[in-house]
């Protein structure tokens, strides 16, 4: 048995070293894909590669080649054909030549006078207001009707919501006379109409807690919708139609206020870690995760980290001039940074192994029931028509959450040290991967595969190993820095 595992793992090794070492040697154009393509932007670039040991010109002009004959050029775009004729000369005086034809369409003029002015869709007010039910966990709960505007919470399936008007796709949830938020269509089903706003009695309150996790749990009938904001000094919790409050949570939370329905109160927390929010079918529970004990000659000792690869399978993520694929190449520094955190006694898990595709909702799934402390999901960046990736390039890292910010940073400015690559940001955004309260979520784009001097050190073995290794040390730097003073 051993011995086929041993088998089976140097065969993977094998398909590893092949993904990430291809051979490059005729004239290609990797991007635009197609020869022909149709491109609306005023510019695009031409990626892709020569092989070794040789020279290019497009349409006559010498163009700067870089490790294994790689090219990025960007070029301009007129309306109609663009022909760009690629010629490459190797020493011994051979010529390839290669024709590329790439169309840039003529802006369609508008066929009517002011199209281009969207009218705006109406409020319509309902005369009763609308009792709903969510029938999918993890809805968004927005602060505007559109899929654009910010999620206050997702709740979960069972939660019970007031509508009381809606603007095409979205529905106005009314949690007090001053305050609305707003739902999808398809998020939520209605249950009954009534003239008034119900509300909730939570009749029990309990606090409990065990090695990882402090729980504040409320004994209610029905799920009710919540917003979660984070301080400097913990976090607040508002939860709505709620008509009471319950004896002895004066004990455990501070701030308590009740009005209009709406019940809010402050837990003071010097480090928030994480938290989620969840009906399990008689209780509200608000599960704060505790603060960690940090063992400081061993950080990361015990500590779970999710390692989240992108990509995978058919779903290749960008490709570099030489052909390389950012499922590869992430894939590669995963597994990396795996080996690295098992050496500093961590519990690292990967959302895949293997070149599969995983779904990113799948991921999230996979990572939450691996309950860790951290989850890393790992990208290698690309740019649309238009950008300039010798003006666009480096190294990022995103959040969502407040919390998760702090990591965030510490991480890039490792890699940005371990690379030498142009600090690209630490960017706030809403991804799926980055939208997890806990655990701590960040997604790292660790250079652009677009850029030829980038994507150089995502090809080199050794610069790899350098990220993975930047990515611990950012981690152990962030344990370090959060032992109470
Ligand atoms: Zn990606």
């Amino acid at each position: 048995m051993k011995k086929l595992i041993n088998i089976v793992f140097f065969l993977f090794v094998i398909v590893a070293f092949f993904a990430l070492t291809k051979k490059v040697d005729a004239l290609e154009v990797v991007y635009p894909r197609r020869d022909n393509s149709t491109i609306k932007a005023k510019s695009t670039f031409l990626v892709g590669n020569i092989g070794k040991d040789k020279t290019l010109l497009i349409n006559g002009q010498p163009v700067k080649t870089y490790k294994d004959g790689a090219f990025v050029h960007v070029v301009p775009l007129e309306y109609g054909d663009n022909n760009f004729e690629l010629k490459s000369v190797s020493r011994d005086n051979k010529v390839s030549v290669l024709n590329y034809k790439i169309i840039r369409p003529k802006p369609v003029p508008p066929t009517e006078v002011c199209t281009n002015k969207k009218t705006p869709i109406p409020i319509e007010e309902f005369s009763d207001y609308v009792i709903a039910e969510v029938v999918k966990n993890n809805s968004p709960l927005r602060d505007g009707a559109s899929d654009n505007a910010n999620r206050v919470s997702h709740l979960d399936k069972q939660t019970m919501l007031v509508l009381d008007a809606k603007k095409g796709e979205y529905y106005r949830v009314y949690a007090d006379k001053n305050t609305k938020y707003w739902i999808k269509n398809g998020y939520f089903t209605e249950i009954s109409r009534a003239s008034e706003p119900f509300s909730a009695c939570l009749r029990k309150f309990k606090y409990t807690y065990d090695k990882k996790y402090e729980y504040f749990k409320f004994k209610t009938d029905m799920a009710v919708p919540y917003k979660m904001k984070e301080t400097d000094c913990g976090v607040d919790v508002t939860f709505y139609y709620v008509s009471s409050v319950p004896e002895n949570l004066e004990k455990y939370v501070q701030n308590i206020k009740i009005e209009n329905n709406i019940l809010s109160f402050s837990i003071p927390h010097e480090k928030l870690w994480g938290y989620d929010c969840y009906y399990d079918g008689s209780y509200m529970v608000f599960r704060l995760t505790r603060a960690v004990k940090i063992d400081t000659h061993h950080p990361l000792k015990n500590i779970v980290i999710a390692i989240d690869p992108g990509h995978g399978g058919y779903d290749s993520g960008a490709i570099g001039p030489t052909k390389l694929r950012e499922a590869d190449i992430v894939l590669d520094i995963a597994k990396r940074l795996e080996k690295i955190l098992e050496n500093e006694e961590a519990k690292p898990i990967l959302t895949r192994n293997g070149d599969d595709y995983v779904d990113l909702y799948k991921r999230v799934e996979i990572i939450k029931a691996a309950d860790p402390l951290f989850s890393i999901s790992i990208h290698a960046n690309a740019l649309p028509d238009g950008a300039n990736p010798y003006v666009k390039h480096g190294t990022s890292v995103y959040y969502y959450y407040p919390q998760a910010k702090e990591l965030a940073q510490v991480i890039k400015d490792r890699m940005i040290f371990a690379l030498d690559t142009r600090d690209d940001g630490t960017l706030y955004s809403s991804f799926v991967l980055t939208r997890m309260t806990s655990p701590i979520s960040i997604l790292a784009e660790v250079a652009y595969m677009i850029n030829p001097m980038d994507y150089e050190k995502l090809s080199e073995e050794q610069k790899r190993q350098a990220i993975a290794q930047s990515i611990a040390d950012g981690l152990k730097a962030y344990m370090h820095a959060s032992v109470p003073k």
